[in-house]
């Protein structure tokens, strides 16, 4: 068996009259993600991990900011799109580990929602997609509230 890795991360602005969305599950928040697409930092840093491992590049390369397609779009369903570059080559995923670093709100309530949509999408089983959550200990821009941010590796075999 051959096997590869890939590492993964993105920051997103809070602002308010956003929806926060993580991992394509939306959490009430009265601040939300700026960004182009729904802005989903755990989804774009599994996606650019993906990417990573098979050196395909990053997201803003297959979807990028400037172009309108790709405005509000839903990130679990680039996930999708980036799943099948995977699978076209030959490769599936072993496991996927993530964080995600943000202040507020308490993201443990919605982990296992988390791994479930996101398992869901790549056709894996929860316990090959790892979410973690924690603060910043009130630290740099993701400690004031300025954004949430999120790192991922992922182990692809073929
Ligand atoms: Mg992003």
């Amino acid at each position: 068996m051959t096997i590869r890795i890939g590492n993964g991360y993105d920051i997103h602005r809070l602002t308010p009259e956003r929806k926060l969305i993580l991992g394509g599950v939306e959490i009430t928040h009265e601040l939300g993600l700026l960004g182009h697409s729904d802005a989903d930092v755990l989804t774009h840093a599994i996606m650019d991990a993906m990417l990573g491992a098979l050196s395909l590049g990053d997201i803003g390369h297959y979807f990028p900011p400037t172009d309108p397609k790709w405005k509000g779009a839903d990130s679990l369903m680039l996930l999708s799109q980036v799943n099948q570059l995977v699978l076209d080559r030959g490769w599936k995923i072993g496991n996927i580990d993530s964080v995600i670093v943000a202040e507020r709100p308490k993201l443990k309530p919605h982990i296992e929602k988390m791994r479930e949509k996101i398992a869901g999408v790549l056709q894996l089983e929860p316990n090959q997609v790892g979410v973690k959550a924690t603060t910043n200990e009130k630290l740099d821009a993701v400690g004031r509230e300025e954004g949430i941010c999120a790192y991922a590796v992922v182990l692809l075999e073929k």
